[in-house]
């Protein structure tokens, strides 16, 4: 590793809007008790081996970590939890996203095994456990990035249904945020994290490899399902609907796209994914200002042709709820 977290600030082409923060409190361990997005069985290339588990604790022990490479030096790594993206090249490691703690191990092997090192540089997407859990492992060593809502909403407890996830300890907390976005120049392409506002969350960001002609989603893709909008935390199916519209927009016929749940991905099949959000959003609304009642709406269902889209994390009935309940 050639550069110092505390140089990051320099290292860093950073935004004007951006702002570093360094912590430096003694680590804690501390498991995300969040729901899980669950990962949907994708295709990959390359199996990688895990470290055994410690007895006595929940250490997903049944979790492998595949990694699959996406195009040139960036590919995709899953085990459970949102999907992650590593850049590895000649200046190094960057990775977005980190999934749970405890898998932790496991994925720093599978990043190894590439052959460039450890990650200097983890962006999260966003602040929910099953992407950014593996903060507290990885940001002894390297700098954690995100939108400043991301750092703001890990600080503190967050509401997500019945439960509270706590604040995440301070070596988890991003030490780079940004308002709109910021860009890393490594391995020879600008990496351009972007911040798409009010979507799946008030943080999101989505990461463009703009030399590997990579996308990375964050949770603004459940490739074949219906996503996850948390409307606790500032998302809007609406809003993310059209942030999907605005990637679709920038990136090229043959961008390749990591999801932030489900199989790898083309850009063919987040033009489906956003079709299904569109239509379905459509139809809700319509029977809404029908003055139907939401369980009349839930009652009729939607076309059957989205049937498979309600069989994730996301059922059709939850899916219809966040569109009739986020509706003005
Ligand atoms: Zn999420």
């Amino acid at each position: 590793m050639k550069r110092t977290v505390n140089g990051i600030c320099i290292a860093l082409a950073i935004a004007s809007t951006a702002a570093c923060q360094k912590s430096k409190e003694p680590s804690q361990e501390k498991t995300e008790a969040v729901p899980e997005e669950p990962a949907q069985p994708g295709q990959g290339k390359v199996e990688t081996t895990k470290s055994p588990p410690k007895p006595g604790e929940d250490d997903m022990g049944d979790v492998t970590i595949k990694t699959t490479q996406v195009s040139g030096h960036v590919y995709m790594l899953e085990g459970r939890g949102g999907n992650i993206g590593v850049s590895a090249g000649e200046d190094g490691v960057v990775m977005v996203d980190d999934q749970f703690a405890p898998l932790a191990p496991k994925i720093l092997d599978a990043v190894k095994a590439l052959g460039k090192g450890e990650p200097e540089y983890v962006i999260n997407t966003h602040w929910h456990g099953d992407h950014a859990g593996g903060n507290t492992a990885f940001g002894a060593k390297a700098a954690i990035v995100a939108q400043e809502n991301v750092r703001k909403r890990l600080s503190a407890p967050q509401k997500r249904g019945e439960e509270v996830v706590e604040p995440m300890p301070a070596p988890g907390l991003p030490v780079v945020t940004f308002k709109e976005n910021v860009s890393l120049h490594m391995n020879g392409e600008e990496i351009r994290v972007v911040h798409f506002p009010r979507g799946h969350t008030d943080g999101d960001s989505i990461v463009f490899f703009t030399g590997a002609n990579v996308v990375h989603m964050g949770d603004h893709f459940f490739n074949g399902r219906f996503p996850f909008v948390d409307t606790a935390s500032g998302g809007d199916p609406v809003q993310y609907a059209a942030n999907v519209k605005s990637v679709l927009d920038q990136i090229k016929d043959d961008t390749k796209v990591i999801p932030g749940h489900g199989p790898l991905a083309t850009k063919a099949d987040l033009a489906t994914f956003h079709q299904t959000l569109s239509e379905t959003i459509k139809i809700v609304q319509a029977a809404r200002k029908a003055k139907k009642s939401l369980d009349q709406v839930k009652q009729a269902g939607l076309p059957e042709k989205y049937k498979s889209w309600g069989e994730g994390f996301i059922k059709t009935d939850a899916w219809i709820e966040t569109i009739y309940s986020s509706a003005k």
